[in-house]
């Protein structure tokens, strides 16, 4: 049984059905970000241990894809590795990343310049670590737009001043410093920052995981009418599931490096294809559903340095059969979602198997 997906209370006043799934992809428009056969390492002595294997997204303008999956899973990687982000021992090693048009995997930090903040913005998992300690917001504001290109004082107080106004803060904290700021008001800050140039895509690392589960809902929230209010596509990273069942039009989970299941978020919730889907949903309660037991996942991951041979979920799978352990399945079309498991290919279904013996 899959547990039902958190509902977030909404604001006063709010329009529930504003939060609704939007219809994307759009007829005759292509994807603003296009990703295929990414693969990303770290160098780290003997084995390469392989992070991001070969995956493969498409985000469309305006779209809110989530990418769900347990810690140590390559998330973070994925979105470094998307945002041409990743340092030493970490790097791309095949793929491309086509953002409108372009593929970052081949520029150089110079060509990337202009694309960063204005186009493309990041927000990190820790405010903390990802803000200056030692300057307040208004200078580290100041020193984002001009170094992409904004000299003018009295346009970057304006817009400053207006992007904290967006996430709910009184534009008098531009002068606190971090430490000066409750966490959440710290991610929101960090959204602030993220939104100075109205970028179109918004790739967000966890930015919730560190907040309690009221000050959560509210930024997922905001986040949400932000999106529906400026219009840009957000790729958006978690590993419970549950955050982004009412957010997200598109959701990707990802198991050990590799995507696992890949369609609209209420068809993977509704009928996850993939037995990890269904037991990441089994691994989160729901605040409004009956108390149950969780049954999480036994077991945990496997090293990435050495996953094993087949299916790489096959060691905690409940639903596991005899090819499993040798066959590594590839993405499956499933009743319009994609899934990594062989009781959906066609050569290996559990009835074709029985059959040849
Ligand atoms: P997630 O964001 O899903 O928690 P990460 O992308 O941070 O996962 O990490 C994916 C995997 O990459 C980890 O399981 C770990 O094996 C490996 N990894 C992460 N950082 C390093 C590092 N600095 N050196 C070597 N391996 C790393
Ligand atoms: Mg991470």
């Amino acid at each position: 049984m899959a547990a039902d997906p958190v509902v977030p209370e909404p604001p006063p006043g709010a329009e529930v059905a504003d939060l609704g799934v939007a219809q994307f992809p759009q007829p005759g428009t292509g994807p603003l970000l296009r990703v295929r056969g990414l693969c990303a390492e770290y160098d780290s002595g003997e084995r390469p241990v392989i992070a991001v294997d070969r995956v493969d997204l498409d985000v469309f303008a305006g779209e809110f894809v989530g990418i769900v999956g347990e810690s140590g899973c390559g998330k973070s990687t994925l979105l470094f590795a998307i945002a041409q982000l990743l340092s030493p021992p970490a790097s791309i090693t095949a793929g491309s990343v086509e953002f409108a048009g372009r593929d970052l995997v081949a520029m150089n930090d110079r060509e990337l310049a202009p694309v960063r903040w204005r186009e493309l913005s990041v927000v990190m998992q820790s405010a903390m670590n990802a803000l200056n300690p030692v300057r307040d917001l208004r200078h580290q504001f100041t020193d984002v737009m001009r170094a992409h290109g904004e000299s003018s004082a009295a346009r970057i107080d304006q817009r400053s001043r207006e992007v904290m106004h967006l996430v709910g803060i009184d534009a008098a904290h531009l002068r606190s410093y971090p430490h000066q700021l409750s966490g959440g008001m710290r991610q929101r800050a960090m959204i602030a920052m993220a939104l100075l140039f109205t970028p179109d895509l918004v790739i967000m690392d966890e930015p919730t995981s560190a907040l309690d589960v009221v000050a959560q809902r509210s930024l997922m929230l905001q986040i949400k009418e932000l999106q529906q209010e400026l219009g840009f596509a957000v790729l958006f990273v978690t590993h419970d599931m549950s955050l982004v069942s009412h957010f997200s039009d598109r959701l990707m989970v990802m198991y050990a490096g590799q995507a696992v299941e890949v369609g609209q978020t209420r068809a993977v919730f509704d009928h996850p294809s993939h037995p990890y889907s269904q037991g990441l949903l089994d691994a989160f309660p729901s605040i409004h559903g009956a108390r149950t037991a969780l049954e999480g996942i036994p077991g945990a991951p496997p090293d990435l340095g050495n996953p094993p041979p087949g299916c790489r979920f096959q060691p905690r799978c409940p639903l596991a059969y005899e090819p499993c352990a040798t066959v590594a399945p590839d993405l499956y079309e499933v009743d319009g979602v994609q899934s990594r498991c062989l009781l959906h290919s066609e050569r290996y279904r559990p009835d074709r198997v029985e059959g040849r013996q």
